[in-house]
């Protein structure tokens, strides 16, 4: 609600977000598109609780974000698994922190591990893995501690293309049956038509929002080169 952001270095200031106010429904899947440096990072951050907020209010499921949480999930372009720990420990690396006994979370985690495609690999080490799998361990480790929404920046940015559509279909699986909010920032009109309800467009001028577009496309989707030049236009 009435969100600011401002940056200051070198004694100048850059307000990098100005009053932007959404609100997200249930189990809504919101994508956020826009030109470089426009402020997708730093309105995902506000809302993770990782970027000090200059004024206005976040809020999450009825609380006021103040600092990060387990019950905001975040999931970054770059694969931030722990290194020294395999798959399986990787995704119970949440419900370790929550307290959970161990035969539970062992269960839990083989469950999310299961929803996408990685039960073989429980036990290899991020090394070992591709990028898509690295970001696939990713989502199941953040969607394991159940989160109140799912924040997405640029998940699938350093993809290949094929892998990039088979995780857009996977994520759309989980949601469906998760009933999560989503805010997932892209650079690419084609993955925001094809994953989201409702399209925030922000202008080149930093943090404003130039236009919210509901997308009434029924599920699931086929991407149709008139749907997204539709919206590129
Ligand atoms: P991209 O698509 O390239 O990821 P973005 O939309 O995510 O861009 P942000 O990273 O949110 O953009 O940056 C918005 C603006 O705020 C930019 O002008 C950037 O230079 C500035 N900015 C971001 N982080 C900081 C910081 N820590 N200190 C100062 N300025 C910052
Ligand atoms: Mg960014």
């Amino acid at each position: 609600q009435n969100v600011c952001k401002d940056y200051s270095s070198n004694g100048s200031t850059l307000r990098a977000i100005d009053n932007i106010s959404i609100d997200i429904k249930d189990s809504e899947f919101i994508c956020i598109v826009g030109p470089s440096g426009c402020g997708k990072s730093t309105l995902l951050r506000m809302v993770a609780g990782l970027e000090p907020i200059s004024s206005g209010e976040i809020h999450v499921a009825g609380k006021k974000v103040t600092s990060p949480t387990p019950s905001i999930g975040f999931v970054f372009q770059e694969y931030t698994l722990f290194p020294w720990r395999n798959v399986q420990k990787n995704v119970e690396f949440g419900l370790e922190l929550k307290g959970m006994p161990p035969e539970e979370r062992s269960e839990r985690a083989k469950k999310y591990l299961d929803m996408v495609g990685l039960s073989k690999f429980k036990d290899s080490y991020p090394h070992q893995l591709s990028g898509g799998m690295k970001q696939r361990a990713a989502i199941a480790r953040t969607l394991a501690v159940d989160p109140d929404i799912l924040l997405m920046d640029e998940p699938f940015g350093a993809l290949d293309a094929q892998t990039r559509n088979l995780l857009q279909m996977q994520l759309l699986d989980i949601w469906k049956t998760e009933r999560i909010k989503v805010l997932f920032v892209t650079h690419s009109v084609d993955e925001a038509v094809f994953l989201a309800d409702r399209v925030i467009i922000m202008s080149a001028r930093p943090g404003r929002i130039k236009e919210i577009i509901d997308i009434d496309l029924p599920r699931p989707r086929v991407r149709t080169e008139s749907d997204v030049n539709q919206l590129r236009n």
